[in-house]
């Protein structure tokens, strides 16, 4: 479930504020040619949802159709692990219905959550991993530097899961906007079931592949691998630049593991990760974990994924 106070929008406990948005929302849509009062998102209807991540945005856009106006913190090309919020984007939070978290641990979250919902007390707070089983960050990556057990935050990269953030979005839009709940409903199966055909497609593509490991510089594709029966090789530690002895073992893992590709976020320097492909006679590669076109995008990383094992 995601927590949400189960109001609908511009109903009961509504501010004078909110009663004059409301009369607004009347008068609108009795006279539909009238202006929008609503500066913000152009269509007073709209329901306004701020996402911490790109990714989560794609769920929200598919199951909220024309009734959502969606806004990203993390903007694209931005760090996750890294970034600090812009005023505007704290200004269109103060402004907003829904926020939708990741909820796995992603330092942007860790450190901004707080202050963010402090911005609006009646924002509902969708947790996109809810129900999602975290993996850790597995011994290579986890960082003896940390003192408790770290989960992996990249969740929304294995289809099973995407279903999860799915049906939590759903969850927060159908509390939100009872009246439309069949509407959200009906988005939701649609998505779902091609979720569930993109897992056959992406399967499909992966059988008969034998050399199933394949080498990112960021650990990021972790579940991604474990939904499809891949090993992840992750050269850096969460956004630690590596250490010239780690370098060292991360290539003569490379050579003895046969990769010839080392994979990067676009997010990411590629200095270190160039330097890996050269000492193993090999080339870098982009694949996006942060992508706001979750199908295609997982498409095409499985076709980088797959040629670079063939
Ligand atoms: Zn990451």
């Amino acid at each position: 479930m995601c927590q949400g106070k189960k109001r609908p929008v511009g109903s009961a406990g509504a501010t004078a504020a909110g009663l004059i948005l409301l009369f607004s929302l009347c008068y609108s849509s009795l006279f539909a040619a009238a202006p929008s009062s609503d500066a913000v998102t152009g269509a007073a209807e709209n329901i306004r949802v701020v996402t911490s991540i790109e990714p989560l945005s794609f769920f929200v856009k598919r199951v909220g159709g024309d009734r959502v106006h969606v806004a990203v913190m993390v903007p694209p090309g931005a760090n996750p692990h890294s970034y600090e919020p812009r005023p505007a984007q704290m200004a269109e939070t103060a402004k907003a219905h829904l926020f939708v978290k990741a909820g796995s641990g992603i330092e942007f979250e860790l450190a901004w959550m707080n202050k963010l919902i402090a911005l609006r007390s009646t924002m509902t707070v969708c947790n996109a991993s809810q129900d999602v089983g975290l993996r850790e960050m597995s011994e290579r990556n986890h960082g003896h530097t940390h003192e408790h057990s770290r989960s992996d935050p990249h969740f929304w990269l294995s289809p099973d899961n995407a279903i999860l953030i799915a049906r939590n979005v759903e969850r927060s839009l159908v509390a939100l906007d009872p009246v439309h709940a069949d509407e959200y409903a009906e988005n939701l199966r649609k998505l779902e079931a091609q979720l569930i055909s993109l897992k056959r497609e992406i399967t499909r593509k992966l059988s008969g592949i034998k050399n199933r490991s394949f080498m990112v510089f960021h650990p990021a594709w972790g579940y991604y691998a474990a939904a499809f029966n891949l090993k992840q090789i992750a050269a850096e530690e969460e956004g630690k630049e590596l250490t010239p002895k780690k370098m060292q073992s991360v290539i003569r893992q490379a050579r003895a593991e046969g990769v010839r590709v080392v994979f990067v976020s676009p997010t990411f320097s590629t200095l270190q990760a160039e330097t890996i492909a050269r000492e193993i006679g090999g080339v870098t590669r982009p694949v996006d974990p942060l992508s706001g076109e979750y199908i295609a995008n997982l498409r095409q990383a499985t076709g980088a994924f797959v040629e670079s094992m063939r």
